[in-house]
């Protein structure tokens, strides 16, 4: 990997010279570096690939040929572009937090605001992307599986916004605890399935949803929720996370001529935190961190520490880091946010850390509750539980820092989903704190 010296005023120079992409790839081409490039093969050194049924290798190199075509199609590139200003409200602001760093003392603490996209989350990015591919590629549907509801709900929207039916596969089990957004997604136009074989979960809506595809390719885009599954779609999806932090990089180089010392973000399967980190990668003075759940404790079935106790596997249709028994059955998981917990992780990120490039480490439910609770009081923002793990990294890091320096943490998104939640953990169940009479 390359890296750039960290002169300020240089950065800052080279950061305004650089000319407006006009393509997708021009966009990512700063993390088309050969380290994190996959090839043909769909390869990270050894994590990735495609492991797939026969049948559906074509449809697969087909997306990718397609993708190909678009990361270099200025008009593509527009729309995407377009709709993320017009629709989801880009570029999300910088927040720094004055109550919370002046508490804490030392590094001063600054969050990337992706809990103020339209439908509250960083997921929006990849699903317009993902949604606008299908369309140029003469898809009628998209079709995917969702454990909370969130990948559904986030693709739900896309397909509205641009005009494709949309089938969500959600286990029978997730039906009914997630009511509120089983709703919110038929009420967007989208067709939910709900699962009811044996498990009732997120495996079963998984395995689904792909027996739907497989049987049809040519009417359906599978649209991937994260930078998981075979390639391309670890590619697919980070390149349209990236506008995360090529913005934020942008934003501090403008605000504080100079870059964070260190960017955070919470790693379930890994969207959110690579779009984070890649407009980073080539800086080599920028620290980057990615949080894993730690749950309840660091015994098996307790957490979903993928990075930290996975062993190489597949999972999926990829190579990557799996907490999985010898046999190779994936392990139950755990985590107080349902968005992280997932007993893989994205090829890249297992790649990123072979390199050394990035640190992984883990904060547990109850470091994440309370800093959930220091972030709302303190600051008015109230965060979803999976961004909260990266606000109680920044918040263990901050006063061992100096000053002068910054974090940066990538707010993925917002808590509304996770208030009742939250509440009821702390005994707030009460109807009002006094009654008048
Ligand atoms: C889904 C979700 C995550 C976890 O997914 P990644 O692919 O790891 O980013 C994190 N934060 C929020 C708000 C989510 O909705």
């Amino acid at each position: 990997m390359t890296h750039r010296n960290p002169e300020d005023n240089a950065l800052r120079a080279a950061d305004a010279a650089r000319p407006e992409p006009r393509t997708l790839a021009e966009a990512t081409d700063l993390v088309h570096t050969p380290d994190l490039t996959a090839g043909a093969d769909g390869m990270f050194g050894t994590y990735g690939g495609a492991v797939l049924p026969p049948e559906l290798a074509g449809p697969m190199a087909e997306v990718a040929e397609a993708y190909e075509e678009a990361r270099h199609d200025p008009e593509f590139y527009a729309e995407y572009r377009r709709l993320l200003r017009d629709v989801v409200g880009r570029p999300s602001p910088l927040t720094p937090l004055r109550r919370l760093s002046d508490e804490l003392g030392g590094a001063r603490i600054v969050l990337k605001r992706e809990d103020l996209n339209h439908t509250g989350a960083h997921k929006i990015n990849h699903t317009i992307g993902e949604a606008l591919l299908a369309k140029r590629m003469g898809k009628r549907s998209l079709i995917a599986e969702t454990g909370a509801g969130q990948h559904g709900v986030a693709l739900a929207t896309a397909a509205a916004m641009v005009g494709l039916d949309c089938e969500i596969h959600m286990g029978s089990i997730d039906v009914a605890k997630q009511h509120p957004n089983v709703v919110r997604m038929r009420l967007l136009g989208a067709t939910v399935v709900s699962v009811d074989r044996e498990g009732r979960s997120l495996k079963e809506a998984v395995d689904s949803a792909f027996d739907v595809y497989a049987s049809d390719p040519a009417h359906y885009l599978f649209a991937i929720g994260s930078v998981v599954g075979p390639h391309p779609f670890p590619t697919i999806v980070r390149d349209f996370q990236a506008v995360v932090g090529c913005e934020a990089r942008a934003q501090f180089l403008e605000r504080y001529g100079a870059l964070p010392s260190a960017v955070v973000a919470a790693v379930g399967g890994g969207s959110n935190a690579m779009g984070a980190f890649t407009a980073f990668l080539d800086d080599a003075d920028v620290r980057l961190i990615g949080v894993e759940p730690g749950g309840r404790s660091a015994t098996k079935g307790e957490h979903a520490m993928s990075m930290a106790q996975g062993v190489d596997g597949v999972l999926h249709g990829m190579a990557t880091k799996v907490l999985q028994d010898e046999q190779g059955v994936p392990d139950p998981v755990h985590s107080i946010a349902s968005g992280l917990d997932y007993p893989g992780v994205g090829p890249q990120h297992a790649r990123l850390a072979q390199l050394g490039r990035v640190e992984y480490v883990a904060e547990d439910d109850a470091a994440v509750l309370e800093a959930f609770q220091r972030l709302t009081t303190l600051e008015g923002i109230i965060p979803a539980l999976e961004s909260a793990h990266a606000v109680a990294r920044a918040i263990r890091m901050a006063p061992g820092l100096g000053t002068d320096q910054r974090i940066l943490v990538n707010l993925s998104g917002r808590g509304d989903k996770d208030v009742d939640y939250v509440a009821e953990t702390l005994g707030l169940t009460g109807e009002a704190d006094e009654v008048v009479r």
